[in-house]
C-alpha cells in the first residue's frame, strides 16, 4: 500500500457531505434525494476530485461510485454555463449504464441546471447530432458512439477538463481497448482522469499507467473485517431486478415470518414508500431515518418493543447503536455499499447464542458487490429463489395447518360442538371440515397476489467474457452463447483485410444493444467479411444496429445470413 491509497472501511463515521465541502446546490440536491451520509467511497474520493487529483478506483457497482465521480464533476461546473462544448466526459460500457449514470447527474445537478447527454448506439443519432449541437456540459457515452459522434465531427473534446472511465474493466472486455485510446487522444493533456473498476486486471494497469497522472488510488479493504458476523446468522440472498423488490420483499417476508425484523434502505424516500407498501400489505411497519425528530424516533422504538410493530425500514444512520433484543432477521433492501456495513447490520441479529436471519436483495448487475462482501466479511451467502406463488401458497397452507392443531390440541372447542353436529345431519363432515379450514385460511390473511416474480439470476461476471485480445481467427474458445433460445447468424461486410478481430463486434453489438457478451455465439472472421451469432429474437435489432453505427471506423454491410 502507498501512502495515498485509502482504504475507505478506516473511515470515521461522522462524514458528512458538507464536511466534504460541496457546493450548496449540491447539498440541496442530496438532501432532497434523502442521502443521509457519503459512502466509503464517496468520502474517500470526492476530496481529492474536487482538488483536481487523478483517480484510480476499485470500486463495484452498489458502492456509490456514479455519485464519488458525478458530484467532484458537477462541483466544478459554472452554475447555468452556456458554452457549447462539453467540460466533462463519461465513458461506460454499456447504453444501460450510460442511461443509468446521466440520470444520476442529472439529478444531482439539477439546481446547477446541469445539462447531461447519454449518448449511447441503438438511440436515433439525430437526437444526439442536435442536442451537442445546441450545447451540453457532461457527455456520458459508451465508446463506440463516442468515437462514431468524433469521426464525425459532431463531439468536440477539446475543453473537456475531466474524463471518467466508469467499470473500466468491462469496456476492456468487450473490445473498446483501442476506441479508449482514440478517444483520449482528442481530449486535453492536463484533463482531470478518473478510473474506476470492479477488478484490476493487468491490462487496465497499463491503461491508468499511460493516461493517469500520479492518481490517488481507492480500494476496497482486502482484509477480513473484525468480529460481528455470527455462525449462528444463516444468510441468504435473492436476485430481484429493481421493479420487483417491493413485491418480492412481501413475498420473502411472507414465507420468513420473522418475529420482528429491521429493513435497511439507502435513502429516506426509500425507506417512506416502502413502509406505505409493506404497511399494504399487511405489516406493521414503522420508518426510521435521519429526517425524523428524536420524538417521534422514540416513539417508533417504543412501539417496536411493545410489539405493536413488527418491521422497522430504516437507514443506516438513524439505526446505528440500537439495539433490539427481539429482532430475529436483518434485511438490507440494497446491497450494503460496503462490506463493513454489512458486517454491521447483521451483527444485529444472531446475539447471545440466538439464531438470526440476514437477507439481502440484490440486483443482476450487483454480484461483484456481493462477492466481496463475502469474502471482505468471511461470510457464506446462499443465493435463493424468490418464492414462487406456488411456495407462498403452500407456505400459507402451513401455517394454518400449524394454528389449527394447536387449537386443536389447547383450546377447549365444545361450544362449537353444536355448529358442527346441526351441520353433520346435511353435509359429510369432512366437507365440515373443509369449510371451516377455508375460512380460518382467510381470516389469517395475508394478500393473495397471484402474480409470479420473474426470476432472474446474476449478469454473468466478466471473467467470463470474451477476451478483445483474442486472434483474428474465428474464437473456437469462446463460451457457448447463454440465451438457450434460437441462434441467428449474421453477415458482417468487414473481415481480417480490415483488421476485425471477434472483440471489434462483440464490443460493437454490446455497446449497440442490450446485449451483453455472453449473448453472443459463435464468431468467424473471414478474409472480407464475418458471420456472428446473435439470439435470433435479437437478431433484428443487431442488424439495424450495427447498420447505423462504425465498427473499427468503417461502416460495414450487415445482413441476416441465409446461407
Ligand atoms: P452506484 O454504486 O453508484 O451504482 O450506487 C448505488 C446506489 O446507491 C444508487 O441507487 C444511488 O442512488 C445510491 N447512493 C449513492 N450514494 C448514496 C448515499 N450517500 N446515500 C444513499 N444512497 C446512495
Amino acid at each position: 500500500m502507498t501512502d495515498d491509497r485509502a482504504t475507505p472501511g478506516d473511515t470515521p463515521h461522522d462524514a458528512s457531505f458538507e464536511t466534504l465541502g460541496l457546493r450548496p446546490e449540491l447539498l440541496n440536491a442530496l438532501s432532497a434525494l434523502g442521502y443521509e451520509e457519503p459512502t466509503p467511497i464517496q468520502q474517500e474520493a470526492i476530496p481529492p476530485l474536487t482538488a483536481g487529483r487523478d483517480l484510480l478506483g476499485q470500486a463495484a457497482t452498489g458502492t456509490g461510485k456514479t455519485a464519488a465521480f458525478s458530484l467532484p464533476v458537477l462541483q466544478q461546473l459554472s452554475a447555468h454555463r452556456r458554452d457549447k462544448p462539453p467540460v466533462a466526459l463519461v465513458l461506460v460500457p454499456t447504453r444501460e449504464l450510460a442511461v443509468q449514470v446521466s440520470e444520476a447527474l442529472h439529478r444531482y445537478g439539477k439546481d446547477l441546471g446541469a445539462r447531461v447527454l447519454p449518448v449511447y448506439g441503438g438511440a436515433p443519432i439525430v437526437r444526439q447530432l442536435r442536442s451537442l449541437e445546441s450545447g451540453v456540459d457532461v457527455v456520458v457515452a459508451t465508446p463506440g458512439r463516442a468515437l462514431d459522434l468524433l469521426n464525425r465531427g459532431a463531439l468536440h473534446l477539446g475543453e473537456i477538463a475531466t474524463v471518467v472511465l466508469d467499470e473500466a474493466d468491462e469496456m476492456l472486455d468487450m473490445g473498446f481497448a483501442e476506441d479508449l485510446e482514440a478517444i483520449l487522444d482528442e481530449t486535453p493533456e492536463q484533463r482531470q482522469t478518473v478510473l474506476f473498476s470492479a477488478t484490476m486486471p493487468r491490462r487496465l494497469d497499463a491503461l491508468a499507467r499511460r493516461h493517469l497522472n500520479d492518481p490517488v488510488r481507492i480500494t476496497i479493504a482486502r482484509e477480513k473485517a473484525s468480529a460481528g458476523e455470527s455462525p449462528r446468522v444463516r444468510q441468504t440472498a435473492y436476485v430481484v431486478p429493481r421493479g420487483a423488490k417491493p413485491a418480492a420483499l412481501g413475498r420473502i417476508l411472507d414465507v420468513e415470518a420473522p418475529t420482528a425484523a429491521i429493513v435497511f434502505c439507502r435513502t429516506r424516500e426509500e425507506v417512506d414508500t416502502l413502509t406505505d407498501t409493506l404497511n399494504g400489505r399487511g405489516y406493521r411497519a414503522e420508518p426510521l431515518h435521519g429526517g425524523m425528530s428524536q420524538e417521534q424516533r422514540d416513539k417508533v422504538m417504543g412501539r417496536l418493543r411493545a410489539g405493536t410493530a413488527d418491521l422497522l425500514v430504516a437507514t443506516d444512520v438513524a439505526a446505528r447503536g440500537l439495539d433490539i433484543e427481539q429482532l430475529t432477521h436483518v434485511v438490507n433492501y440494497d446491497v450494503p455499499s460496503a462490506p463493513e456495513s454489512y458486517v454491521h447490520r447483521i451483527g444485529r441479529v444472531g446475539r447471545a447464542g440466538r439464531e438470526g436471519v440476514a437477507i439481502t436483495l440484490a440486483e443482476p448487475r450487483e454480484h461483484r458487490m456481493l462477492k466481496t462482501i463475502e469474502k471482505v466479511a468471511g461470510a457464506l451467502i446462499t443465493v435463493e429463489k424468490v418464492p414462487t406463488v406456488a411456495d407462498l401458497r403452500a407456505r400459507r397452507l402451513d401455517l394454518t395447518r400449524g394454528a389449527l392443531r394447536e387449537s386443536l390440541l389447547t383450546d377447549d372447542l365444545d361450544r362449537f360442538r353444536v355448529v358442527v353436529e346441526s351441520l353433520a345431519d346435511e353435509f359429510d363432515l369432512m366437507e365440515v371440515a373443509l369449510a371451516a379450514v377455508k375460512l380460518a385460511h382467510e381470516a389469517g390473511g395475508g394478500t393473495d397476489d397471484d402474480e409470479e416474480i420473474p426470476q432472474v439470476s446474476f449478469r454473468p461476471d466478466s471473467g467470463g467474457r470474451p477476451d478483445a485480445r483474442g486472434g483474428s481467427r474465428g474464437d473456437a474458445g469462446r463460451a457457448p452463447r447463454r440465451s438457450s433460445g434460437p441462434a441467428g447468424r449474421l453477415f458482417v461486410g468487414l473481415g481480417r483485410e480490415a483488421g476485425i478481430r471477434p472483440g471489434d463486434l462483440v464490443g460493437a453489438i454490446t455497446g449497440e444493444t442490450g446485449l451483453t457478451g455472453r449473448d453472443v455465439g459463435s464468431i468467424e472472421i473471414h478474409q472480407r467479411f464475418a458471420l456472428v451469432e446473435v439470439p435470433e429474437a435479437a437478431a433484428d435489432e443487431v442488424v439495424q444496429a450495427l447498420r447505423a453505427t462504425m465498427i473499427k471506423g468503417r461502416k460495414a454491410t450487415v445482413r441476416r445470413d441465409r446461407t
